[in-house]
């Protein structure tokens, strides 16, 4: 959940798609404002890919991929989510 993140130390996270070039940084500050630190961090990955014209696909290969890379990429973090997967897989 969101409150994890700011346990971990993130003020920061980026945000990429994998189908679109959506990318991005949102602040965690941000998100804890708008969710609360409850949030779960899956559930997140469909609120900042809102806009995002793949979301609504029916097409599950041509969905979109948002994911949390500064996570992805975090090899000595603790958090659950630290090998957050794309929204689907190939
Ligand atoms: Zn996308």
């Amino acid at each position: 959940m969101l409150a994890d993140l700011v346990a971990a130390g993130y003020r920061q996270i980026d945000v990429a798609c994998t189908k679109c070039d959506r990318r991005g940084r949102v602040s965690v500050a941000r998100l804890l404002t708008e969710y609360g630190p409850d949030k779960a961090l899956p559930d997140l990955r469909g609120l900042i890919a809102v806009g995002c014209p793949r979301l609504q696909s029916r097409s599950i290969t041509d969905l979109c991929g948002v994911m949390f890379p500064t996570l992805a990429s975090a090899k000595d973090s603790n958090l659950p989510y630290g090998k957050i997967t794309p929204l689907q897989s190939e």
